[in-house]
């Protein structure tokens, strides 16, 4: 299981097909707002590591 960067939720990276990749590292969300959200800006998020 991999955390959503924007909601803090746990997400299983085997299902989901939402993810984006920022500086090497692979992010997984939860729906498809919580990845354009992350998309919008990734730098922002994309360091957030729980
Ligand atoms: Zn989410």
């Amino acid at each position: 299981m991999m955390k959503d960067p924007i909601c803090g939720m746990m997400v299983d990276e085997k299902k989901t097909s939402l993810k984006s990749e920022h500086e090497g590292q692979t992010f997984y969300f939860c729906s498809a707002s919580c990845k354009r959200k992350f998309d919008s800006d990734p730098h922002r998020y994309g360091h957030l590591r729980a």
